[in-house]
């Protein structure tokens, strides 16, 4: 796994300038919305399009090829996982499993979000169905595995937008698929107990 450095400019709404991470909690995984969309392309849209409207970035974005672009360090804040809208399950702002995960960042989102405590990493996919290439499906295992040794994240504590959310389908293919993102977990436990 090659990982290149491609920091977004400070700015409010991608980068804000000395927020840091309370702590870090969990990996929240995404996927970029659009087929066939290079990992260039998504860091042009938050470096150019976001700043001054948007509130959206991510620490990580998983390119076709397998490539991986950091666009946030791990210390910073992004804006990835945070939400104004209900979760229709749990008729909260972030579901049960957020809860759970995040305590106090998923409880008052007036004062705290989950952003304060996750790594995210955005996935290019090939199609409108969110399908990964091999190449990023095993690159993000590689990401997951090694944030997650580095900084002592379980692999429970790995999610996706969905699971923090519950009303986005993202990663779309893992919201319809569940089954598909238990394997995709599998692949970073076996990484993580090599
Ligand atoms: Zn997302």
């Amino acid at each position: 796994m090659e990982i290149i450095n491609k920091f977004l400019s400070e700015n409010e709404y991608t980068h804000p300038h000395g927020r840091k991470l309370a702590e870090k909690r969990a990996v929240i995984l995404h996927w970029v919305g659009v087929g066939g969309q290079k990992a260039l392309s998504v860091w042009d849209y938050f470096e150019h399009c976001c700043a001054g409207k948007t509130y959206a970035s991510a620490h990580y974005c998983i390119d076709l090829d397998g490539m991986v672009y950091r666009f946030i360090p791990d210390d910073d804040v992004a804006y990835h996982c945070g939400s104004s809208q209900f979760d229709p399950i749990s008729k909260r702002i972030y579901t049960d499993w957020a809860r759970n995960i995040f305590g106090k960042y998923a409880e008052d989102p007036k004062h705290n979000s989950p952003n304060n405590a996750a790594i995210g990493i955005e996935m290019c996919v090939l199609d409108a169905d969110g399908n990964f290439s091999l190449e990023t499906l095993r690159a993000a295992a590689e990401l997951t595995a090694s944030l997650c040794k580095t900084y002592r994240i379980p692999i429970e504590r790995v999610g996706t937008h969905h699971l923090v959310v519950g009303w986005k389908d993202c990663p779309r293919l893992w919201t319809r698929y569940p089954e598909k993102f238990e394997e995709f977990k599998k692949e970073v436990s076996a990484l993580l107990n090599k």
